[in-house]
């Protein structure tokens, strides 16, 4: 199956960065929020990242009005009936998520891939509401989308392996690299990375180290970019709550229990980076 035309459901950090990088490779984008503030809040951003790109010679002006000219404004799910494919990137809530894939899966013409870029929730449950749910898949791109070369393709119980290759041949099409996996609790890169932090976050609690010697022996031991600490901090440390809980119950073992310290933080509203405090301080 050709596609020609994506829409993307979520203009935030994710979806705006997915529709940026659909549209810098030539595709029609409908991008769509629940508001026409979301929407232009998300196209504003992607118009900044273009302009930085154009102050660093990497595109011309022409080429920046180009992608900009391919990104269509949408606050009607209906507008699906025009995608071939479509990317969701909405908030993370099964309830939402759900309620998103049944009225798509109502206006989607009978040809088109429902995809999500859910960090954790399982595909198969997602899929198991809409009557197609061997065209329903993970594709889940990685923070800052314009930079990050993985695009994990999770294949729910159900997916055909023609969705799948549809899917794989559009993420090189994107320039990125697609990997396969399976639908199980965090797939394989939150399923070894937030194990990973909350096993940092133990040992602060249990006054192993301090967080700078901790986010050190990562960074300077293991050549880690970012210390585990740190990193938890630029995700949220919502989200890592959110997401050992899913690994906690969806295999049911006990290794996955969330570090107490990490729940009072985010009870407290120390989120990390996007509240201005979490494990670190930030201005
Ligand atoms: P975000 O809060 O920045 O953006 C979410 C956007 O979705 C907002 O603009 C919101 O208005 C919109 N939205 C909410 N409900 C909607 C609806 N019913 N219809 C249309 N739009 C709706 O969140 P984000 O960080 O971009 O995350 C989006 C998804 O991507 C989540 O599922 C998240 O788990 C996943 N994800 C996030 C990251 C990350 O590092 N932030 C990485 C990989 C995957």
């Amino acid at each position: 199956m050709e596609i020609k035309r994506v829409m993307v459901i979520g203009a935030g950090q994710m979806g705006g960065g997915i529709a940026q990088v659909c549209a810098q490779a030539g595709f029609d984008v409908i991008l769509n929020d629940i508001s026409e503030a979301a929407f232009e809040k998300g196209l504003g951003v992607i118009t900044k990242n273009l302009s930085r790109g154009v102050d660093k010679g990497r595109m011309t002006e022409e080429e920046k009005n180009a992608v900009l000219g391919r990104i269509r404004k949408s606050t009607d799910l209906s507008d699906a009936k025009e995608a071939d494919l479509i990317i969701e990137a909405a908030v993370e809530k099964m309830e939402i998520k759900q309620s998103i894939f049944r009225q798509l899966d109502e206006h989607a013409r009978e040809h088109a891939i429902l995809s999500t870029n859910t960090s954790a929730l399982p595909i198969t449950e997602i899929a198991a509401v809409t009557k197609r749910p061997g065209q329903v898949i993970g594709m889940h791109f990685m923070n800052p989308v314009p930079v990050m070369k993985l695009v994990e393709i999770i294949r729910g119980l159900a997916t055909t392996d023609e969705t799948y290759q549809a899917v794989e041949d559009m993420t090189r099409k994107l320039s990125k690299t697609p990997v396969e996996v399976n639908d199980y609790p965090g797939f394989v890169s939150n399923r070894v990375l937030m194990p990973m932090i909350n096993e940092a976050i133990y040992t602060l609690y249990e006054g192993v180290a301090s967080k700078e010697a901790i986010d050190d022996v990562m960074k300077l031991g293991m050549n880690h970019p970012m210390g585990p600490l740190q990193l938890a901090d630029f995700i949220g440390l919502d989200t890592c709550l959110y997401i050992m809980e899913v690994l906690h119950e969806g295999f049911g073992d006990p290794k996955y229990r969330p570090c107490p310290l990490l729940r009072k933080y985010v009870n407290a509203g120390w989120l990390g980076k996007k509240s201005g405090r979490g494990f670190y301080v930030y201005e």
